[in-house]
């Protein structure tokens, strides 16, 4: 088994964002919560390591981003995807920086790539000038943020601030003249010794000239976005199988739903109407009762497809969380749920979707899934997984939903997609 393409993300769901560009760009995937302590068990073209090294202190970004690499180097990669947010979300301090000089100097190169421009959720690169939507990065909400505030719209000086090798650029003029006129540029940068390129990009098609450019660069650092234009250019790709074919799974089928967005209290309220549903509530959790015992033994007389939720509208959430606390309650149910799905699955359901980007977390760690299998999009954003099968242990199906994301019949049609 080898790997062609190992990438090493910065968070969780940028390493499930960048999978599912590699899917779609004909690369069989898995992501990998975490650096394994084995060999895969699958046979893919593409491996995500999801590290939390966003924020975390440097030494420890760098170490963890070093452990990835070494496991991804021995799975056979190689070309190495430093994957960040497409709002390049750092500070002077790194982590992005230390990071990228420690891939490079780990892998004898001394040439990469800048590039988190994502048109296609309007994060584009001019004159080395990062925009978001209409305004300058600096003008975005990111100027706020609580962890990585963007004061600075340069790529060029956000990056020097973080290295001490020299940042350069490739201009747009460049760009849109093709990947033969990005590769002589990146030669030239090179010998007057740059060793990170800022790339402009202001749609798919530039993205799809510099991913030609970048196939021969042991390296590339970018957002999710430059997997479009590189997927297919990675050499090595087996064709033939469906990128997105995940092994069968079976058993029931439940919807676990922690989330109390819009678009899920509508899915909620649809899938009520249709299967056998039981509402959990914070204030019987905190009463002591065993509510997941009694969730159990009420899924074991059900038929069909069946609804497990706390969803619930503003207010009920508002007086839940003036009982309990903003993160009391919320851990209450994620609890809860974890310890659900872990049940569930002990009794022989085997295809669930988790909706909640922090009760999904919760279900994932509770199940100890330590990577999964991307298979095919329900929705934008939203693939059908497949766990990587533990010693004896058959592959659960997972479909892990962002609050927000889905139609209304998502609970309903996505079961279809599973074939
Ligand atoms: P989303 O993706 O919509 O943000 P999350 O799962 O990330 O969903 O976050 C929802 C949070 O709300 C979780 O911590 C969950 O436990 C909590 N929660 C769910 N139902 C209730 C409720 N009825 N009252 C209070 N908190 C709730």
């Amino acid at each position: 088994m080898s790997v062609a393409l190992g990438c090493i993300a910065d968070d969780f769901t940028g390493a499930t964002d960048l999978a599912g560009m590699l899917v779609r760009a004909g690369l069989r995937t898995v992501q990998l919560i975490g650096v394994p302590d084995r060999d895969l068990p699958a046979e893919v073209d593409a491996v995500v390591i999801a590290l939390k090294s966003r924020t975390s202190p440097v030494a420890e970004a760098v170490r963890d981003s070093l452990d990835a690499l070494a496991w991804l180097r021995q799975a056979g990669a190689r070309q190495i995807y430093f994957k960040y947010c497409s709002t390049f979300d750092s500070t002077p301090a790194g982590n992005i920086g230390p990071v990228a000089d420690a891939l490079l100097d780990a892998l004898g190169s001394d040439f990469t790539v800048v590039c988190p421009a994502f048109p296609a959720n309007a994060r584009t690169i001019y004159k080395g000038y990062l925009f978001v939507g209409e305004v300058p990065l600096n003008e975005s909400g990111m100027r706020d943020h609580p962890l990585t505030p963007m004061t600075d719209a340069s790529l060029v000086r956000v990056m020097q601030a973080q290295t001490p090798r020299r940042v350069g650029l490739v201009p747009y003029e460049v760009v849109r003249r093709g990947p033969g006129a990005i590769r002589e540029r990146f030669g030239r940068l090179r010998s007057e010794g740059v060793s990170y390129a800022v790339l402009d990009a202001l749609d798919d098609a530039d993205l799809l000239a510099l991913g030609a450019a970048c196939a021969d660069l042991p390296l590339v650092t970018a957002g999710s976005g430059l997997a479009l234009g590189l997927g297919p250019n990675v050499s090595g790709v087996a064709a033939g199988a469906a990128a997105d074919a995940l092994p069968a799974t079976g058993g029931r089928r439940a919807v676990i739903a922690g989330s109390c967005s819009a678009a899920t209290r509508r899915q909620v309220a649809l899938m009520r109407e249709r299967h056998p549903s039981f509402r959990i509530e914070a204030a019987d959790l905190a009463s002591g009762e065993d509510i997941p015992g009694r969730v159990l033994a009420w899924a074991a007389e059900q038929e069909g497809p069946i609804l497990v939720y706390a969803t619930a509208d503003p207010e009920e959430v508002r007086a839940a969380q003036a009982a309990y606390g903003v993160s009391g309650a919320g851990e209450m149910i994620e609890a809860a749920l974890a310890r659900i799905a872990q049940g569930l699955v002990g009794n022989g359901f085997g295809q669930l979707i988790v909706a909640g980007g922090e009760t999904s977390g919760a279900v994932v760690r509770a199940l100890g899934v330590s990577g999964l299998q991307i298979g095919p999009e329900i929705d934008p954003g939203v693939p059908w997984t497949a766990t990587l099968e533990g010693a004896g242990r058959r592959p659960l199906a997972l479909a892990l939903k962002s609050g927000n994301f889905g139609t209304d019949d998502f609970f309903l049609k996505a079961w279809e997609r599973l074939g």
